[in-house]
């Protein structure tokens, strides 16, 4: 049964992002915790992906595999627990910037591109061109999106074609009112695109609305997860518990992401140079967490600047970010690894 388990975790690492990666090594340290702390599966905590990438770290330099962009800042919902809430939701990047940036990073070497908030990315007037183009670039496409657009009409949408895979947020935890068949709509919507989806756990949380999303997540075989989260922005007390005896016994695709469980970030932050995190106004940050780094009262709600690296134009000559400024780091376990991979090794055939 473990084993089975074990199995199935690898194979969503294939395709989802480093942050579920997180939340599959708690779902196996949690079923080991049970038998033995010590047991072989804790070999999952590994960023697993990292672990395979011939082309992360070459000689020793870590390359931009995979950029996160933000686009845009408009949005059209209105979260409690947004984490940009106090982002210039005017701002958006120029198109021609943006065409320049694409073949720039691939020029560096980047693979993939997260299209993520700030905002919601399909509001982007150059939205279907960007899939476009950097799909012709051989970027490989994921997207963060609300689903608010695409859950309105059904019909294959073109972005079908460009990517890979699609994490939709649920906008209303809360209420009750939530119209969950918009979940199938944006994924029928999709049928050949891996659709994860993201259901951030307020103290107030509906769990009509959770069991309903998990009855859908159950008969629609392209959704792949649903990752019920922590409000990270004011933790959700005993909520997560109750969310999680109501939904695990209706969908074996649900998993459960604790954000109780970090680390103070570390100097250097090597994850800078694997996946940084490009804003709207070209700037470059060195996580997609940096919002809440600073962790208690600090946290920012939009990008910080004193996390601000440079601008992406200048990437190819900036140096790691010195992440012991960072109070609530979730990528120790990248960073260790990446630590060791950058590092000259002696004995190396005795594995
Ligand atoms: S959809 Fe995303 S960017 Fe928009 S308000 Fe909600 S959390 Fe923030
Ligand atoms: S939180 Fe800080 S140390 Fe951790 S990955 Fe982000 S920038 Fe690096």
């Amino acid at each position: 049964m473990l084993y089975k388990r074990f199995c199935k975790q690898i194979e969503l690492t294939l395709f989802v992002e480093d942050t579920d990666i997180d939340i599959m090594t708690r779902e196996l340290l949690r079923e080991t915790d049970k038998s033995s702390p010590m047991s072989f599966v804790s070999a999952g905590v590994l960023p697993l992906k990292l672990l395979q990438s011939k082309d992360a770290v070459v000689d020793g330099a870590i390359r931009p595999i995979h950029i996160q962009l933000i686009p845009t800042n408009r949005c059209n919902s209105g979260c409690s627990w947004c984490s940009c809430r106090r982002v210039d939701r005017k701002k958006e990047m120029r198109w021609a910037e943006l065409q320049e940036l694409l073949q720039y990073f691939r020029e560096l070497g980047s693979k993939s591109i997260t299209i993520t908030g700030g905002g919601e990315p399909t509001l982007y007037p150059h939205f279907d061109e960007f899939l476009e183009l950097a799909g012709d670039l051989g970027y490989d496409l994921g997207l963060v999106t609300n689903g608010l657009r695409w859950g309105k009409k059904e019909g294959e949408l073109p972005a079908n074609h460009r990517l890979t895979w699609v994490r939709m947020s649920i906008v209303d935890t809360q209420t009750g009112e939530y119209d969950s068949s918009r979940v199938r709509r944006v994924a029928n919507r999709l049928p050949d695109v891996d659709m994860g989806i993201s259901f951030t756990v307020p103290k107030d949380v509906s769990l009509k609305t959770a069991s309903e999303i998990c009855r859908i997540a159950e008969e629609t075989p392209n959704i792949t997860h649903i990752r019920f989260v922590e409000n990270i922005v004011d933790f959700s007390g005993d909520a997560m518990d109750r969310v999680e005896s109501r939904c695990r016994t209706i969908s074996s695709k649900a998993i459960f992401q604790r954000r109780s469980a970090y680390s103070r970030g570390q100097s250097p932050c090597h994850i800078s140079f694997l996946k940084p995190m490009i804003d709207v106004d070209g700037s470059v940050y060195p996580c997609c967490g940096v919002q809440y780094a600073g962790g208690g009262e600090s946290q920012d709600l939009k990008m910080p600047q004193r996390f601000r690296m440079g601008h992406w134009t200048e990437f190819h000559r900036l140096n790691k970010f010195d992440g012991s400024v960072c109070n609530k780091c979730y990528y120790e376990n990248y960073n260790n690894i990446l630590s060791g991979m950058t590092r000259e090794l002696t004995h190396k055939t005795f594995l």
